[in-house]
């Protein structure tokens, strides 16, 4: 556990080499391996509990509301009748969490590859993992990629939580294009991916080659972004793509209004910040536009 220090746990990672994001520990509340990674949880000065995998961030109480809610609304709020939603990873239980309570979600299957994690979230982040206890919820226990495999025409959300692309990591494969054609027959007509993908700062090209390649399988794909201070970069970013030519993902399909957004408790997502999610700073943008005219 060399990423904690004298009283702070400081993040590096291959994928954004030369910077670090630090936070003070108050307490480590866990320490272990499990089968696929390195679980920690440690209580934080000024950001709550937070679970670390491998020396990473993966979320902290303070802002995970950012980038669960971004993940689960964009999606669902841009198809007519999202009610058969598959969720890979997410073993936090945030997603899963801000998935079911949505009125139009009949049934909701998560496959995490670690168990480990989903029992860590359950003891050190109950809020974030109540989802779990949800009966909308099929819970599988495997490689999300594998499990991808399996299924034909049958979800019409799919939502990839995953750590990050770290070589020979759990998540490698579902970075791969491979992957985004196996969820294209997963997905009923009409239905919607939604990935995360980093931060346009730190893997403009990483999302570019995922863009160009969802292009030659999808009719509408797009790039959207939250911030979000614990994540490298202070923001993170979504790839959405679409069965349905007519979906415009800039405008929610459905628009919550004051009233709906206070029921659900939402402390992120609106409609207006759904909207400006899609708009990029130009050195984005102007990468991004590229590559989508000159693969279309
Ligand atoms: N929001 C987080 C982030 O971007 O940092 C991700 C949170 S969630 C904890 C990520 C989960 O993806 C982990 O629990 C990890 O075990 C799971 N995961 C990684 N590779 C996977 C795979 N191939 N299949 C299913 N789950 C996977």
């Amino acid at each position: 556990m060399d990423f904690i220090k004298d009283g702070w746990f400081t993040e590096t990672c291959q994928l954004w080499p030369g910077q670090a994001l630090s936070l003070e520990v108050e307490e480590i509340l866990c320490n272990k391996k499990s089968e696929y990674q390195e679980i920690t949880v440690f209580r934080s000065k000024t950001y709550g509990t937070v679970l670390v995998l491998d020396g990473v961030i993966q979320c902290t109480e303070r802002d995970e509301f950012a980038y669960q809610e971004m993940i689960a609304y964009l999606p669902l709020l841009s198809h007519p009748s999202p009610k058969k939603v598959l969720i890979i990873g997410g073993g936090d239980g945030g997603v899963l969490r801000e998935v079911v309570k949505c009125p139009m979600v009949e049934s909701v299957t998560q496959c995490e590859i670690d168990e480990e994690v989903i029992n860590v979230s359950k003891k050190y982040l109950p809020e974030m993992a109540k989802g779990f206890q949800s009966t909308k919820l099929t819970l599988k226990i495997g490689d999300g990629f594998e499990f991808m495999k399996q299924n034909q025409d049958a979800f019409d959300i799919i939502i990839t939580d995953s750590t990050d692309p770290v070589v020979s990591g759990p998540a490698e494969s579902l970075f791969k294009e491979s992957y985004y054609q196996h969820i294209k027959e997963a997905l009923r007509n009409g239905g919607i991916l939604c990935s995360q993908v980093d931060s346009a700062w730190l893997h403009l090209e990483m999302i570019k080659e995922m863009q160009t390649y969802c292009k030659t399988l999808f009719p509408v794909v797009e790039y959207a972004y939250s911030s979000i201070p614990s994540y490298p970069g202070g923001q993170n970013g979504y790839m959405l793509c679409s069965k349905n030519p007519e979906t415009n993902f800039k405008e929610p399909r459905k628009t919550l209004s004051k009233e709906e957004i206070e029921n659900m408790d939402l402390k992120y997502y609106n409609p207006e910040i759904h909207r400006a999610s899609f708009i990029l700073p130009e050195f984005a943008r102007k990468e991004l536009d590229e590559c989508m005219t000159s693969s279309a």
